[in-house]
């Protein structure tokens, strides 16, 4: 049987942990031929020695000869910076997982499209900021996308890109750590506590996201970029227990929903898989176990950035979605940092909305562009917190 090439994007984060270990499971189905990661360099070293990965990048060059001297002796050819990572990117493979965190994985996920077969995306903050020019590339390049992130997995399972009949995508919200405290209790907590989600392993950035249930406000558009459906049609739902992870109602009055137990490997194993389903260490959910599904309506006054996101949506407008996501990775990153409490996070972004003029997004450059005149107005703004009041003025 001949190995599928594979390349990882991210490859010492939370999901490339995942898709490492369903690789593991099926050595005689994979080969790893790349990865890449930002800064974790003894991990990507132990990854490339257990893997035997011929291509190794590095994104952070000031780990470049560190990465030479882990892997010293041995057939590996070493790439560093923005330039290497995208060279390893651009490797021809039948899979190419792209899971960098944020707007930085856009790139590579472009290169990626151009030179895989099939791109398992679970750097959702490409397709936000990039879905109608990402499309177009996969289209023009035969590369099938499959979404990893486990809504969007699950729709693809239900609809398999055959948007029709449909009319309500509903996305389901753990509700993430923050889900039983008052509007008040918010005020105060900490990173440790936004960065311990109750129901999924994830990375600091994106459970952050799950705190401010911004996350689900991202996959709302991510859906829209994906799926091309209109924004009317995205809704979510609070579903503390994450069992199911979309419902599609469809006009003749069926719904249709996805269930399993909450764990990144199985949208994964989907995405590797496909059209096999691989086996995993994961039994099916045990429906007189559960005894009942719980779900609540999103308090949109509690969780003021879901509410913006869905502005955002609503406007479909491609530059005010980069917007939105460029000044929430903004914002987290100085929520994580304690230069900014929690609450300040959906003001930063309201107060970039609303001075955020529209332009035309055509090429990447224009994405770039805007993206950096978001960032230098973010900037500005931060400088004028009053962290006592926990206000932006
Ligand atoms: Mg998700």
């Amino acid at each position: 049987m001949v190995k599928k090439k594979v390349v990882i994007i991210g490859a010492t984060g939370s999901i490339g942990d995942s898709t490492l270990k369903i690789i593991e499971k099926h050595r005689e189905s994979f080969e790893v031929i790349g990865i890449i990661a930002n800064s974790n360099v003894k991990k990507l070293a132990k990854i490339a020695i257990d893997f035997d990965v011929k291509h190794v990048a590095i994104l952070n060059e000031n780990y470049y000869q560190d990465l030479r001297d882990l892997l010293k002796n041995r057939n590996t050819k070493i790439y560093a910076g923005n330039k290497g990572c995208l060279e390893v990117a651009s490797l021809r493979s039948d899979i190419t997982v792209s899971a960098a965190v944020g707007i930085q994985g856009l790139m590579p996920t472009i290169c990626a499209i151009k030179n895989t077969k099939r791109l398992a995306l679970a750097n959702k903050e490409s397709m936000i900021c990039a879905g109608e020019i990402i499309n177009k590339i996969a289209c023009e390049y035969n590369t099938e996308i499959f979404p990893i992130d486990s809504e969007h997995n699950a729709i693809y399972q239900i609809i398999h890109n055959k948007n029709e009949y449909i009319s309500k995508v509903i996305l389901t919200a753990s509700g993430g750590p923050f889900l039983n405290k008052t509007y008040e209790e918010l005020k105060n907590v900490t990173p440790k506590e936004a960065t311990t989600h109750p129901n999924w392993q994830m990375g600091k950035k994106v459970t952050v996201d799950t705190a401010t249930l911004i996350n689900k406000g991202l996959e709302l558009i991510e859906a829209y970029q994906l799926f091309k459906f209109n924004s009317k049609q995205l809704d979510a739902i609070i579903h503390p227990q994450s069992f199911v992870h979309a419902i599609i109602d469809f006009e003749d009055g069926t719904s249709m929903m996805q269930m399993y137990k909450p764990h990144m490997t199985i949208p994964i194993s989907y995405a590797l898989g496909y059209p096999h389903r691989l086996t995993t260490d994961f039994s099916n959910l045990n429906l007189k176990e559960m005894g009942q599904l719980i779900f609540k309506e999103i308090d949109e006054t509690k969780f003021p950035g879901f509410k913006l996101s869905k502005e955002v949506l609503n406007t479909e407008e491609q530059s005010h979605m980069i917007a939105f996501n460029v000044a929430n990775e903004f914002a987290v990153s100085q929520f994580l940092d304690s230069k900014i409490k929690f609450l300040d996070i959906p003001k930063l972004i309201e107060n970039i909305l609303e001075n955020a003029e529209i332009i035309k997004i055509e090429q990447l450059e224009d994405i770039i562009y805007y993206e950096n005149h978001i960032i230098t107005k973010c900037m500005e703004l931060v400088n004028k917190i009053d962290y006592t009041s926990n206000i932006i003025n």
